[in-house]
């Protein structure tokens, strides 16, 4: 008994070193509110380091100051925006900048053996619930969002047309890679807002050398400043933390007044949202009444009515009659789907396998037609839930709640 005991305090204390150990290592990075008034570093690309300092044209206009490290071919920006020379920004929007993913559907890929994927399968599932963002896995596209081991947090701002990173060392949180992802649908930081004097002091005693550059305005770096929100949000994700780049603990930004506040990384704030929303419009596709569909599971078979007879099945290889779906307008942007019988589908609440012998279109027959990119689409119910093909081999249901390959339709007819 004694030496058991022995035997697990010793355990117990090297568990406590490592923990102790792996807690330093993350708060280097972290961004938990709860470590707020601590001194955290925030998103940064290399942290630690300052690069070389250039200045550099963007859209042919008047230089700005930014990092070069080593032999990388691109630059780094306010601690975590990785910016190329030749980047162009046609619109010159300042605090957004125009580089927008067509469709609101974004491209990506996770590094084989990356770490921790559930930060970046959270984050996404974070950002396609509070936006009309879709992110989608590549198959061919030239550009899209390589999630990749990085040396710190850091991302390029919008989408620059070919692959892009987002770095990630091990120590970056589900926030940060929120965070991150702001940068690439095409979001600075708010504390860059060109009205942000009116919301804040930048106290460039405190700053690290070489850093100062880190805290212009976008209309000091001669850009036009324009924003899709009124004020500059405190409790923005894109928001620095107040002792962000301090060379001495204090703090580099306060509110106007001089107090404090906390920054967040738990997810898009409510004025994050509005903005993005403006970036990415909420349009739903247009129900289009009278259209008559099919839809293909990604097993390439097809959805099936079963004629209301029975639950409804994905295993179809061809197009007959009850594989034909009329789309009614069924008001909200939302769609029914009524089958060859004359009867609709029903999303039975996803408690049972799914039938199409409603007579009548009530909430459970009403669905939110998601674009996943193309003419794919996945099918939400009044629950947010979304229809499975169950890859053909059982009876559908709609009981899913995250887009996975058996969630995702090819509709033709639309
Ligand atoms: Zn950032």
């Amino acid at each position: 008994m004694k030496n058991y005991f022995k035997t697990s305090w010793y355990y117990l204390m090297i568990l406590a070193i490592g923990v102790a150990f792996t807690a330093c290592e993350t708060e280097n990075f972290s961004t938990e509110s709860s470590q707020d008034n601590k001194d955290f570093t925030i998103e940064e690309a290399y942290p630690g380091e300052t690069g070389k300092l250039h200045d550099i044209y963007l859209d042919g206009e008047e230089s700005i100051t930014v990092e070069k490290h080593g032999k990388d071919d691109f630059f780094v920006l306010e601690g975590d925006m990785l910016v190329y020379k030749d980047d162009s920004d046609p619109n010159r929007s300042v605090g957004r900048t125009g580089g927008r993913w067509p469709n609101a559907t974004v491209y990506y890929e996770i590094q084989n053996g990356m770490p921790n994927q559930k930060r970046i399968t959270d984050a996404i599932r974070h950002w396609e619930s509070k936006t009309a963002l879709r992110f989608v896995k590549r198959t061919n596209q030239g550009a899209y969002i390589f999630f990749q081991k990085g040396s710190g947090c850091s991302s390029f701002v919008g989408r620059t047309g070919r692959r892009q990173a987002i770095n990630l060392a091990d120590g970056c949180s589900t926030g940060s890679t929120i965070h991150e992802i702001g940068h690439a649908i095409g979001l600075y930081h708010e504390q860059s807002r060109k009205d942000r004097d009116n919301y804040i002091n930048v106290l460039f005693q405190n700053i690290e050398a070489g850093k100062e550059h880190n805290f212009q305005t976008y209309v000091q770096r001669n850009r036009d400043g324009n924003e899709f929100t009124n004020s500059l949000d405190f409790g923005s994700i894109m928001m620095y933390s107040p002792r962000s780049f301090s060379k001495n603990g204090q703090p580099t930004i306060t509110r106007k007044n001089g107090s404090s506040y906390s920054t967040q990384r738990s997810g898009l704030s409510n004025a994050d949202v509005q903005g993005v929303n403006k970036m990415y419009p909420r349009n739903n596709p247009p129900p289009t009444s009278g259209k008559i569909i099919n839809l293909k599971g990604n097993n390439g078979k097809y959805v099936s009515s079963e004629n209301g007879n029975k639950p409804m099945n994905c295993n179809r290889g061809r197009v007959g009659g009850w594989e034909r779906f009329t789309v009614v307008d069924a008001g909200g942007g939302k769609i029914a789907l009524k089958g060859n019988n004359g009867k609709y589908v029903s999303s039975e609440g996803g408690n049972k396998p799914i039938n199409c012998n409603r007579n009548r279109i009530g909430s459970l027959e009403k669905f939110e037609l998601v674009s996943r990119g193309g003419n794919k689409y996945a099918i939400k119910d009044k629950n947010g839930r979304y229809m499975s093909s169950e890859n053909g081999n059982k009876a559908m249901n709609w009981n899913r709640t995250r887009i996975g390959s058996w969630e995702e339709f090819i509709i033709s007819g639309l």
